[in-house]
């Protein structure tokens, strides 16, 4: 009988440990470490943020998901792992205290997700700093309570400056940014008071519609359309100032600090700020079998999992390096270790790099959403099975070969919504497959805007949780 174990029940972890429980359940013993007993649905707390979906409509009870597929759930935070083939083992303090579990493999899938990071940018963050979070559920609840603060004044006639994008220069998931924004522009419409804000969209993108992948390209009416004058029309249309191209320094109270591409620095004044940190790895301490640190053989200074990439290349060359990208996201010391989602350490970044005259580097990292996150988990999945039953792995995806739809709604109203819908292929674009259309393939990559995108972006909350409870067919409902 097979142990595996895997720490963190997000999109990446939770998504595996169904492929698990439904490949060996019964057979083999899998259990999940999860800081929270329940799952989080995270797109759909840009919702919650503006106060218009309960918090509770994004969360279910894992347990009686896990009991349909015999998993085990220990609920509490993972801190140290034992990786030696004599120890292979996870020691876990469990919520609410008491005596540390140990968890022992044979397998291990590390998918912990990000570790916010608002310590790297001073006085970023709702807890000790001067600006508001929508990365947690937490974070999204308190966002939705000083917006719709910032809303009363509003509607009592003050005009107010709201500002929502990225708190680092190193900062990633701008697609939440954006999709924030375009709800509290449409949240302000509907309430008529529009013209009370001014609202700015301030990120280290280059450019708006980067999104950390380096745009997107498709082919309209003959013509090359690029993300940046799709996403630039949006901001046009709806009156959102774009301060694209800057890299967040510092933030004192109503004042957001930043350096832009050029080097020039300058301040954003902001009653209201919703701003992404950087994220980074979880650190966990790894520990060899005498008691020694083995953590550079598993993670790298991010504290990101390190797999199957080639790491340190220049982006000049990791560009023209698809296979740089991992195809099974496994750790090449200990062949047992695997990481899905955020968790793992890619080789680069996706966009470009940009170091600024005065030396300052603002480079957004590439993103590893919830989809990428799911097909991942369960790529990983399926290979541990794999493993556990015939010895040999069988699945493979680099994001240089994976398919990615993001839906930035614009408003939920299923009658007057809107969502921006992106669909690229690669994720990250392949130079070598189609050098002359930017890397990705212009047929597949699509990008629209409409009604129809936000009843697709309300349908994915009810499907997706449909599928992320295990309910029946869920195995059919794509990542
Ligand atoms: C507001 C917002 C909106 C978004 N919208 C979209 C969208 O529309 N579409 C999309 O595709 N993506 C979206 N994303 C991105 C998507 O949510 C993430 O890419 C995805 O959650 C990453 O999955 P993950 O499993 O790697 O990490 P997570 O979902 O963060 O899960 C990590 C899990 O690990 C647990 N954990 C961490 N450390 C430990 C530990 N030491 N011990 C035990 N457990 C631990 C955490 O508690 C958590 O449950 C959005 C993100 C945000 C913030």
């Amino acid at each position: 009988m097979a142990k595996i174990a895997i720490i963190g029940a997000g999109f990446a972890g939770h998504t595996a440990a169904l492929y698990l429980g439904d490949k060996l359940g019964a057979d083999h013993e899998i259990t999940v470490i999860n800081r929270s007993p329940r799952f989080g649905y995270v797109p759909s707390w840009v919702w919650v943020a503006v106060g218009h979906m309960d918090p509770e409509k994004t969360m279910f009870d894992l347990e009686p998901v896990y009991e349909k597929f015999g998993i085990k759930l220990v609920v509490g935070s993972a801190e140290e792992v034992h990786p030696d083939p004599e120890d292979q083992y996870v020691m876990v303090n469990p919520k609410g205290g008491g005596v540390p579990v140990r968890v022992d493999y044979d397998y291990l899938i590390i998918a912990t997700g990000a570790r916010l990071n608002f310590a790297g940018t001073p006085g970023l963050g709702p807890d000790t700093g001067n600006t508001w979070s929508i990365c947690t559920r937490g974070h999204a609840v308190q966002a939705s309570h000083r917006y719709l603060e910032l809303v009363d004044r509003m509607k009592a006639g003050e005009k107010k400056t709201i500002v929502v994008g990225t708190g680092h220069p190193g900062a990633t998931c701008q697609g939440a940014a954006f999709e924030y924004v375009s709800n509290i522009h449409k949240d302000l419409v509907r309430k008529g008071i529009r013209d009370r804000a001014e609202i700015i969209y301030l990120s280290n993108e280059p450019q708006p519609g980067d999104f950390g992948v380096r745009g997107v390209q498709v082919f309209r009416g003959g013509k090359v359309f690029t993300s940046a004058q799709f996403i630039g029309g949006i901001f046009k249309e709806f009156g959102i100032v774009d301060q694209t191209g800057r890299g967040v320094k510092e933030v004192q109270p109503g004042k957001i600090f930043w350096e832009d591409l050029n080097g020039v620095e300058g301040e954003t004044a902001f009653d209201f700020a919703m701003l992404v940190p950087q994220f980074l790895g979880t650190k966990f301490k790894y520990i060899g079998k005498n008691g020694e640190d083995v953590s550079g053989k598993l993670m790298n200074a991010g504290g990101f999992v390190l797999v199957d990439a080639i790491y340190g290349l220049e982006y000049e060359i990791l560009e023209q390096t698809p296979e740089a990208w991992p195809s099974v996201y496994q750790n090449r010391y200990y062949r047992n270790i695997f990481a899905a989602g955020i968790a793992f350490a890619p080789p680069g970044p996706i966009s470009r790099p940009h170091i600024t005259p005065s030396g300052f580097k603002i480079s957004p990292a590439p993103p590893r959403t919830g989809m990428i996150s799911g097909v991942i988990g369960r790529v990983v999945a399926l290979n541990v099975a794999d493993l556990v039953i015939r010895g040999r792995m069988t699945h493979h995806e680099r994001m240089t070969e994976m398919v990615a739809a993001c839906i930035a709604s614009m408003g939920d109203s299923l009658w007057d919504g809107s969502a921006a819908t992106i669909v690229m292929y690669p994720v990250v674009p392949d130079m070598r497959r189609y050098p002359n259309e930017g890397g990705r393939d212009m047929i597949t990559t699509h990008m629209e805007m409409g009604l129809s995108g936000a009843w697709m972006k309300r349908m994915l909350h009810t499907t997706f949780i449909h599928k992320l409870k295990g309910r029946i067919g869920w195995q059919f409902i794509p990542e």
